[in-house]
């Protein structure tokens, strides 16, 4: 890949009206005040970035071609704090023409004096955090908007300008039912929006909702939650329902009209590089022959009370950073291009990594027998079992371990 590749920049927002019980994120209700000290830090982090990436001995582009700000609800964010935002982002990245720019809201949370900063900023994409248009749902996880709302803020988006208008759902959510799945599916499809995302509701330790399951109680409605294997029957009926109504499924949990895939997202599933700023903020960037992957702390107090690059924090607080072995590199090509539904092409992978090809052509074809994965005209991908049993794939065609530096 050209090292001067242009990069993504994401931006974590970690501030919430109000708790999800599902969400496991790094993000919660705070303070106003505290936000505004939290995008003093932000704007530091983006001036210092060059430093930080020099430190890692990492290629950092000028050019930049895509923009997330994701959360938490960067919609909360006041028009004057995007503007400082995009000012100092403007002041150490060119942007590209054809920028990709969006913006994380959820419905009923973005002000029309933030709404016309961000056009005037150049957001040309919002992605919208329904999870679901039915009512009873939606309020049984703490979201706070109906259906209906969701429905004028998708027009409202639209009318305003906003060239992409996508949307999130979660399958498995407390009392959800193969019909009211079904419904939140049709009201998202007669929406318009270019862009769906489906997510099967996570049960793990670092959300309320997750303990609960765990745990057999029945707080937050966890024992109305469906079980796995009626969820993941859903989540299969989703992808055929999208599919059906020309809505279709480019990666494992994402889903767009011809032409609407989302391009920061994508750098993710194409080893491209980007980097992150803001609490627990993910980055790739290539190194010369190489590429290094490093994150911020997930603590709101260390990040926002550092006002030095972050590279010179203290050693429990300096992000880990990773530089990928040749194997490390060749799975991550494997997995990542296998989450998407064009697949990877083996001619590409035997040119990089022809001997590392070998090593896992015996897993490839067991695998292919027992229906998850095809190899088909230089293409592999998975079916559609495979991407039910993605975690299971992979950890069968696993070789190596990254170093840590
Ligand atoms: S709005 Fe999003 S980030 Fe905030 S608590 Fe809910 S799911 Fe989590």
């Amino acid at each position: 890949m050209d090292p001067n590749h242009p990069v993504g920049l994401y931006l974590a927002v970690p501030f919430c009206k109000a708790k999800c019980s599902f969400c496991n994120f790094a993000s919660d209700a705070f303070a106003p005040q505290r936000m505004d000290a939290y995008v003093d830090r932000l704007c530091t982090e983006v001036s210092l970035a060059r430093d930080a990436a020099a430190a890692k001995c990492a290629i950092l582009a000028r050019t930049a071609d895509s923009i997330y700000f994701g959360g938490g609800t960067p919609s909360l964010l006041s028009s004057e704090q995007f503007r400082r935002i995009f000012t100092t982002l403007g002041g150490h990245f060119d942007l590209a023409d054809n920028a990709e720019t969006t913006i994380e809201c959820a419905p009923g949370q973005l002000s029309d004096e933030t709404l016309d900063e961000l056009l005037r900023q150049g957001v040309n994409r919002i992605s919208l955090g329904v999870q679901s248009f039915l009512d009873r749902e939606a309020a049984a996880v703490g979201r706070l908007h109906t259906g209906k709302e969701c429905e004028s803020e998708i027009q409202r988006l639209r009318s305003a300008g906003i060239a992409e208008v996508c949307l999130d759902l979660i399958v498995g959510l407390p009392h959800q039912t193969e019909n009211s799945w079904r419904e939140s599916l049709q009201r998202a499809i007669a929406s318009g929006v270019t862009h769906i995302s489906v997510y099967m509701l996570e049960v793990d330790e670092d959300s309320r909702l997750g303990r609960e399951v765990i745990e057999g109680g029945a707080r937050y409605g966890a024992a109305a939650v469906p079980d796995e294997d009626t969820a993941a029957a859903w989540y299969e009926l989703g992808c055929s329902l999208l599919e059906a109504a020309g809505v279709h499924q480019y990666e494992i949990s994402n889903f767009s009209r011809t032409g609407h895939e989302s391009r920061h997202n994508s750098k993710y599933w194409r080893r491209q590089p980007y980097i992150g700023f803001g609490l627990d903020a993910h980055s790739m960037l290539l190194t010369d022959g190489g590429a290094v992957r490093f994150q911020n702390t997930d603590d709101l107090d260390s990040y926002s009370q550092d006002r030095g690059p972050l590279t010179v924090m203290p050693r429990s607080k300096v992000p880990t950073a990773e530089y990928l072995t040749r194997e490390a590199a060749f799975e991550e090509s494997l997995f990542l291009g296998l989450r998407m539904s064009v697949g990877v092409d083996i001619a590409v992978l035997r040119h990089d990594y022809g001997d590392l090809l070998e090593r896992v052509i015996p897993s490839v074809k067991e695998i292919e027998a027992a229906g998850l994965l095809t190899v088909k005209d230089g293409w592999m991908r998975l079916t559609q079992s495979g991407r039910m049993a993605s975690n299971e794939v992979f950890s069968r065609l696993l070789i190596a371990e990254a170093v840590e530096a």
